[in-house]
């Protein structure tokens, strides 16, 4: 089959999946709206500020946007948190002291994750130097569904957080949609309502009309390069959760006392308040993207996951490219459809703190932003690509067409 003739196929065969798409979006768009009325968002929010950032009311009123919108008490929404790792640790060091045990319900955590915990490497500062104690429970029934029972079972009197990642991450599991984490924070409030649930929503955000936070977690963190961001947002990240939670972070992330109350930003906040509002459209077209690269590879007889029409909550698309060649050449191809640095060629490389090659193809407009079209991949078999983001479809389209033609299929 000719490109042309296998990309139409495949959009015809993705048209119920996308019109269920859409319908979230407006659901999405809505509630976006509806917070950023409700806190009365004006111009006057995009003036800048300096110094110590007293009465920033550009951020105070976007924090609150933030957590009326995650259905939370409190957020902390700032340039400052350099990236999502950056927040997720944050929020471990502001929830945990020594002594305390942390719990992972979802396996392995991210791979950045592992140096923060101190499973791996020995980066100075990490948990582990600070005798905070971890364990993870793995997850059930070939890797699609927490197991409840296990995270319960592996509760200690000292455990004060309980870990949940949503997306897949670059593992072959299943991402979580929020209302599958209820079950478990639900089991586990019911007998230590002084364990923190915590959810790693990187990639997550918008996915579905609702948060984790509107099921109970605890804080829910993600950067601003990603979903919530919506391809506009420079930088930063984002924490939303209980009062309690919040103000023990917010220790942290400035000083003891002095919590939220500072941190100036000299350039605009506009660009957050504006990429907020495009979040669920461009979660959308990066959906899009990744639904309509799942059904043309699943046409050519290859595996992905999540299928083209499975349920999906986050944004990652799988595929087992099965070869190296093919890997490469996919790659290459998405690199070469980017409005950014798309004369670049990227080649396998060995990557600080990975065990394995990496080849990444990163065209962005903000650096290493993965909402906009991006792909990457560890050089091992089954040569399996992850590729996410696509800040219109109409992109993510003309990338794939682009990258078939460099595969020779
Ligand atoms: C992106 C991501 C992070 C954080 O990564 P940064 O590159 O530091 O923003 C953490 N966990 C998951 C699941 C992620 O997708």
């Amino acid at each position: 089959m000719d490109i042309l003739s296998l990309i139409s196929q495949a959009e015809r065969d993705c048209q119920r999946v996308f019109s269920a798409l859409e319908a979230t979006e407006i659901l999405n768009t809505r509630r976006v709206l509806s917070a950023f009325q409700a806190e009365d968002v004006a111009t006057r929010h995009f003036s800048p500020s300096t110094g110590y950032g007293y009465d920033d009311i550009g951020r105070d009123t976007l924090e609150r946007v933030f957590a009326r919108l995650f259905g939370a008490e409190a957020a902390i929404v700032r340039p400052s948190v350099a990236c999502g790792t950056a927040a997720l640790s944050l929020c471990l060091f502001g929830l945990l002291r020594p002594g305390d045990h942390l719990l992972s319900a979802t396996g392995t955590p991210y791979d950045t994750m592992e140096t923060v915990i101190g499973l791996s490497g020995n980066a100075p500062g990490s948990l582990k130097e600070m005798n905070v104690s971890y364990s993870q429970a793995e997850m059930a029934e070939e890797q699609t569904k927490i197991d409840v029972k296990s995270v319960l079972e592996k509760i200690q009197p000292n455990t004060r957080v309980i870990l949940i990642q949503r997306s897949r991450g670059y593992a072959w599991r299943s991402s979580l949609r929020p209302e599958e984490m209820k079950a478990l924070i639900d089991a586990v409030h019911a007998v230590r309502p002084d364990i923190f649930i915590m959810v790693d929503n990187c990639y997550g955000e918008f996915i579905t009309d609702q948060e984790p936070t509107h099921f109970g977690a605890d804080v829910c963190v993600g950067s601003l390069i990603k979903n919530p961001g919506g391809g506009l947002a420079p930088t930063g990240a984002y924490l939303v959760g209980t009062k309690r939670a919040i103000e023990l972070i917010e220790a942290r992330l400035t000083a003891p006392g002095l919590g939220r109350e500072v941190g100036s930003y000299a350039a605009s906040y506009q660009p957050f308040y504006q990429g907020l509002f495009m979040a669920p459209h461009t979660v959308t077209q990066a959906l899009k993207t990744a639904i309509l690269a799942a059904r043309v590879f699943e046409l050519l007889g290859m595996k992905t996951t999540p299928a083209f029409d499975a349920p999906r909550a986050d944004i990652i698309q799988a595929i087992e490219m099965g070869e190296p060649e093919k890997l490469i050449a996919f790659v290459q191809g998405i690199q070469a459809a980017s409005p950014i640095d798309g004369s670049a060629v990227p080649e396998p490389w060995d990557m600080p703190g990975y065990t394995d090659q990496v080849i990444m193809a990163a065209g962005t407009f903000v650096s290493g932003a993965s909402i906009e079209l991006s792909a990457d991949a560890p050089m091992r078999a089954p040569f399996t690509v992850y590729l996410q983001g696509g800040l219109t479809y109409a992109h993510g389209k003309i990338a794939l067409m682009t990258a078939l033609e460099k595969m020779k299929l």
